[in-house]
């Protein structure tokens, strides 16, 4: 059997691996860590999250990397904020035994000069959003043009999330010299061609199969009717009393709705997005990983860096765009060895959705059927009785007992009974008509449909250039949450957003055209104005050309 110690790790890594109680390596760091302790060479591993990637690429780093330099020696590039900490977190418990190593994080919407001091106290290894670390590099802060070793960590939701020309920019401030560990999830041609363009023969690694999810999730699907997502969702959460998941969202609004009403239904939830500080973050994450909270209701983007491992799982309040995501958000569950469900609520008009997921997973989704209100009813009556069956007697509480039996003694045990029974759900609507789910076509009359009137329709729909991108920090769903709100639009009504570098294009019905031209008519942000414009139709658009034109300055 390998172990940590025949894979090569020094004393001092292997301190930490028992302090972890890792017993043995997973399967990358089994296939990595040999390769990148004894050549110098470059890489290529497809690997899910939680799959032990963090330590695959860390423990050779930390070994290789000379403590008496205070050079940075190691650069890790991640897609996110959460994941940039998680890194340099587990980093810092990897190298714990290590003497004057120093590991710094950088990322966008904290602090520069602060992260600038760090650095400049001599950090061997760093790690950064793309963002942030273009603009330290351009201003001087940090310098990485000794590395030797660069991670490129979670690729394709870098490239996702339109960090493709920062990544190229940054690898121009590299020697050419270095290694380049690139991990990712999938294998989309994007991350090929980094691949192509930039590494040197990498020697590629799959753990599993590509492009699979991992084995161990169960993926379930129900169809309902887009109004009655919320109750489905009640239904599931009502029938899995130990379930302990997140719920993804395509928007913050909608994780706010979603978690506000569970909250109301009296279940123990809590909504993370782009809106909460960082410290708002860490309470909500804080109370979750402690399960104080059972279901965290989460965009794609806030759930980037949950590390959670013991998820039950996974509910796709709706499906994301991208098939790539969905094989992230269900990689959240089953992992460490353990078994996790992934459900999806899918509308009929979205159904054939599944079937691209089980062609892109090479696994078949079960159907399952929605629960009726009586079964959802028993289910919770038993989970109450349990419950109460095991309340431990409170030894103090002995003497007023009787005081207690004395003022019910005319109540009967029934009578008493059915008391409690609607305390316990008072704040649950128990009317049949509440937890009832419309099967009935007809009844999907909600949204979903009208957006997918308009996607199938493109002589309805409008699309327009914006001169805002991932530069200033959006990606699809924040700009789209932004144009939404700023347009004062429903939930469907801005679609198909595509954020690049330095702009973006965003889809609306052709009945919002004036109102969507007027409301930049004066828009400033961040001291630039800000310019939409409707796409030519038919003609292949210049964004580049029109970008120009549109700078302002
Ligand atoms: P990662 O894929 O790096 O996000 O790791 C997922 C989780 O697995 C983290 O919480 C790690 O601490 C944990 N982990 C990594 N390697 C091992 C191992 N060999 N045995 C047990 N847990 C591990």
């Amino acid at each position: 059997m390998t172990t940590f110690k025949s894979l090569g790790l020094n004393t001092e890594l292997l301190k930490a691996v028992e302090k972890l109680g890792f017993e043995t390596p997973t399967e990358v760091q089994d296939k990595v860590i040999p390769i990148l302790l004894e050549q110098n060479t470059d890489l290529v591993a497809l690997a899910q999250t939680g799959t032990g990637k963090t330590a695959a690429f860390g423990f050779p780093m930390l070994q290789r990397i000379d403590a008496k330099q205070r050079t940075t020696q190691g650069l890790i590039l991640a897609p996110t904020r959460e994941l940039c900490l998680q890194i340099t977190n587990e980093m810092g418990i990897y190298g714990q035994a290590l003497k004057n190593i120093n590991i710094v994080a950088i990322y966008g919407g904290a602090n520069i000069q602060e992260q600038a001091n760090k650095i400049r106290r001599g950090a061997q290894i760093v790690v950064a959003t793309p963002g942030r670390l273009k603009d330290m590099i351009g201003r001087r802060l940090v310098d990485i043009s000794a590395i030797q070793y660069c991670v490129l960590d979670e690729a394709d939701e870098m490239l996702n999330m339109g960090f493709y020309e920062d990544i190229k920019d940054i690898l121009t401030h590299t020697p050419k010299s270095k290694n380049s560990w690139l991990f990712s999830a999938t294998m989309p041609p994007e991350v090929n061609t980094i691949a192509k363009k930039f590494m040197k023969k990498p020697i590629e690694i799959t753990v599993g199969t590509k492009n699979s999810s991992a084995k161990n999730i169960d993926h379930q699907y129900f169809i309902v009717a887009a109004r009655e997502r919320y109750n489905a969702l009640r239904a599931v959460v009502s029938m899995n009393t130990d379930l302990f998941g997140v719920v993804f969202c395509r928007t913050k609004i909608e994780t706010q709705k979603v978690a506000e009403k569970l909250i109301q239904d009296g279940y123990k939830a809590a909504a993370i997005h782009g809106d909460l500080s960082q410290n708002q973050r860490d309470i909500v994450m804080q109370s979750f990983r402690k399960k104080r909270i059972q279901l965290l209701i989460a965009t794609d983007v806030a759930a980037r860096g949950i590390d959670v491992d013991d998820l039950t799982h996974v509910i796709n309040y709706q499906l994301p765009d991208e098939i790539e995501t969905y094989t992230h958000r269900s990689g959240r569950t089953g992992r460490a060895g353990k078994l996790g469900t992934s459900i999806i609520f899918v509308t009929k008009s979205d159904r054939r959705k599944i079937k691209l997921i089980e062609n892109k997973l090479q696994t078949k989704l079960t159907e399952l059927e929605m629960p009726s209100p009586e079964e959802v009813l028993t289910s919770k009556v038993i989970h109450w009785t349990d419950q109460v069956k095991n309340i431990p007697i409170k030894s103090d509480l002995h003497n007023h007992l009787p005081l207690a039996i004395k003022a019910l003694e005319d109540i009967s045990k029934e009578t008493l009974i059915e008391m409690m029974l609607s305390k316990e759900f008072k704040n649950f609507d128990l009317h049949p008509k509440a937890i009832e789910f419309s099967r009935d076509d007809r009844s999907d009359r909600s949204s979903d449909r009208r957006s997918d009137r308009k996607i199938n329709a493109p002589q309805d729909k409008d699309r327009f250039f914006i001169n805002v991108g991932a530069r200033d920090q959006y990606e699809w769903t924040t700009l789209k949450d932004f144009l939404r709100s700023f347009l004062k639009l429903g939930p469907d009504d801005v679609f198909q957003v595509e954020v690049m570098k330095n702009f973006s294009f965003f889809s609306t019905h052709k009945d919002h055209r004036d109102h969507v031209l007027k409301s930049f008519d004066n828009l400033i942000m961040d001291d630039r104005k800000v310019s939409v414009e409707l796409t030519k139709k038919g003609k292949t658009f210049s964004p580049k050309k029109n970008f120009k034109k549109k700078k302002f300055k």
